[in-house]
């Protein structure tokens, strides 16, 4: 019934969907196996894609030809530039999505998409010989075999949902959890461990008084995701702030008792940085109030997400302490809130392309991997589908690393130090965030990409033409300059010192009180120039004055990442005996073997390894 496939994706979720088409646009033979056709792409958790460090996930993932970006800003109802007012580093897009556009989205991609098969099932086994996986088993009594397989199982694995005493099992909240596959990989020789995590209730928007909200609108000028051509928002529907009170943090109090976090029947481990109401209650006892994000869930629908009120106290106490809160007194609830609690396989078991260390050929990505968040679910599920498929035809991994991009960031982070809580990206993660922004995902990455075949040539072509106007650009703001008479008005007006000669346009674009693009509207002369190229936007814009004002920054980043470049080419054995180095630390020995370090550098970053146990290896390599 069944042909050998090149690859199995288990599971439809954002690291399916895009494991399933990076590799099928590849060329490699894929089949999709899911529990429910009907739900791929489902958003598990709020409609919203981006934020801080994700929106460049999701840039980054659109560079490299995945899906993520095109989907978002076809399904987007809002569009935010989070952290404007600090550093280009810090800028990052966020979208909020309507939830069933954005599954719809997905399914005409994935049907549209050329080598991609589906089948609705439940696998609960995998088949291997001589550790190389061959093929999966599913609860339908049916053997598949493929080259390769990636699991991007999420949230399913063994879920147990939770609200108050109530527990029952759940992949998410109407949809049966996934069983059998944990053990028979655990009888393989893998581990795994448990993780949570919850959302809170969603509100029918018909009995909300608005008037009691702070309305919080998306940008004026609206961006988007995807370098290629896709639409920009031409209208928006707005966000809003409510508040927790005193009154809120007693009726949720009531419910304590009956908190399965609380009395300790939520054993997994959850993101400590996205707490649940109760335990930001508990946290932070001396706050008294708490903001919310009163979020729609589409254009049309009259359902509301309640951010920031994740929670899995009894559902009579949720409701309760929701309607207490102003704008919410008659609130009436379509859903209430829970915790789910999965097993995930602790990523140290993974190699650099998401392949196991244990079975050849069988790639694990996504919230599996002890993750958190679309973002970075589809990041690696991109980067496995990349590998798994340039495996099966006999070609180089490919491996992006922490000063190339933030996806690079996630799996050394993953792979090299393991998680302890589910990890989601954070610009703090990267050590070279300047280099690694949203704006420039498409330069730094896009190349690469069309150099395995995965980026299009429409999209290579476009980057090679972006890259060709901002030099060009760049090197005519650093020629031409201007004249007092034309830029002093605009400069009083910013409240800097009038020009005492003419100064070139680069110089100008130092002082922080000027922008680029204000510029353009002042100076005839900058309008003459930009009227020579016909690829000239507001993103392009915001990039050359970026390249311009941190030029010295940027510089001096690129040369810490290229001294950090060595370290990463000194490469260690993955059968290196370390027990053997007795001048390395017991921990950095017992470290090391666990973990099998690609690079020294990979080596360097891993807990428990000094700087002196890497002195140690570096003599030892140059030996
Ligand atoms: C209740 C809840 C709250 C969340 N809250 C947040 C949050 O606040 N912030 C945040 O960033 N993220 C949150 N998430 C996580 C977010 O949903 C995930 O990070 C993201 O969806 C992970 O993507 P994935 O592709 O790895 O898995 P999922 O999106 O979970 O998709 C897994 C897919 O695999 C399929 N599947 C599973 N097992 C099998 C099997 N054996 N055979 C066939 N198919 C299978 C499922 O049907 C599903 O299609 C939450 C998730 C849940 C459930």
């Amino acid at each position: 019934m069944f042909k050998e496939y090149d690859l199995i994706v288990v599971g439809a979720g954002h690291a399916g969907c895009e494991a399933a088409t990076a590799a099928a646009n590849m060329g490699s033979s894929v089949l999709l196996i899911t529990m429910n056709i009907e739900n791929m792409a489902q958003m598990s958790c709020n409609p919203a894609m981006g934020g801080i460090a994700k929106g460049q996930i999701v840039r980054e993932i659109d560079a490299l030809g995945g899906h993520s970006g095109i989907v978002t800003d076809k399904t987007m109802i809002q569009f935010r530039m989070l952290n404007k007012s600090k550093g280009p580093a810090m800028w990052s897009p966020r979208a909020q999505s309507d939830r069933f556009l954005f599954v719809k989205e997905w399914r005409s991609i994935l049907e549209n998409t050329p080598n991609l098969d589906f089948w609705q099932d439940m696998v609960n086994d995998i088949i291997v010989e001589d550790n190389k996986i061959i093929g999966v088993k599913t609860g339908m009594g049916h053997e598949i075999r493929a080259k390769t397989v990636v699991l991007t199982n999420g949230t399913f694995l063994n879920g147990i949902i939770h609200i108050g005493k109530k527990t029952f099992g759940g992949g998410r909240i109407g949809e049966r959890a996934a069983t059998g596959l944990t053990e028979s990989l655990i009888k393989l020789g893998f581990e795994s461990d448990r993780m949570k995590t919850g959302t809170p209730v969603r509100v029918d928007g018909r009995t909300i008084d608005f008037s009691k909200l702070e309305e919080q609108a998306g940008d004026e000028i609206p961006g988007k995701f995807s370098f290629t051509d896709t639409p920009k928002l031409e209208k928006q529907r707005s966000c809003y702030l409510a508040y927790t009170s005193e009154t809120v943090h007693n009726i949720l109090r009531e419910g304590f008792e009956d908190s399965p976090m609380f009395a300790g029947r939520i054993k997994g481990i959850g993101p400590r940085y996205c707490p649940s109401i109760e335990d930001k209650i508990d946290r932070f006892a001396d706050k008294d109030r708490h903001q919310l994000f009163v979020e729609p869930e589409g254009w049309d629908t009259i359902e509301y997400y309640i951010n920031g009120f994740s929670s899995s106290l009894p559902d009579h106490i949720q409701f309760k302490a929701l309607r207490s809160i102003p704008g919410f007194e008659n609130a009436k609830i379509f859903r209430p809130g829970y915790a789910i609690e999965y097993d995930y396989f602790p990523p140290v078991q993974l190699n650099y392309t998401l392949e196991t260390k244990l079975v050849e050929n069988l790639y694990f990505a996504g919230q599996i991997n002890g993750t958190t968040g679309y973002e970075e679910a589809g990041a690696q599920g991109l980067m496995a589908g990349i590998n798994a498929s340039l495996k099966v035809s006999g070609k180089e991994p490919f491996i992006l690393n922490r000063s190339e991009s933030y996806i690079g960031v996630l799996i050394d982070d993953l792979i090299t130090k393991g998680v302890d809580e589910p990890y989601r990206m954070f610009t703090s993660r990267a050590e070279y965030r300047l280099l690694l922004r949203q704006d420039n995902a498409d330069l730094r990455l896009t190349e690469r990409s069309y150099k395995i075949g995965l980026a299009s040539e429409d999209r290579y072509q476009r980057m090679l033409s972006k890259r060709e106007t901002i030099d060009n650009l760049i090197r005519k703001f650093k020629k031409v300059s201007l004249d007092p008479s034309e830029i002093d008005p605009y400069l009083k007006e910013k409240g800097t010192n009038a020009l005492k000669q003419k100064t070139r346009i680069s110089t100008i674009l130092l002082r922080p009180q000027v922008n680029l693009l204000e510029m353009c509207d002042r100076s005839e002369t900058i309008k003459n120039i930009l009227k020579e190229f016909d690829n000239v936007n507001t993103d392009l814009l915001e990039s050359i004055e970026i390249l311009i004002k941190y030029e010295g920054y940027i510089a001096k980043e690129n040369e810490l990442a290229n001294k950090f470049e060595k370290y990463e080419k000194l490469k260690l054995k993955p059968d290196f005996d370390y027990q053997q180095l007795q001048s390395l630390s017991f921990e950095a020995r017992e470290k090391l073997s666990k973990i099998r370090p690609h690079t020294l550098g990979q080596a360097a970053r891993i807990s428990g390894v000094s700087p002196a146990d890497i002195s140690v290896l570096a003599v030892y390599l140059s030996k």
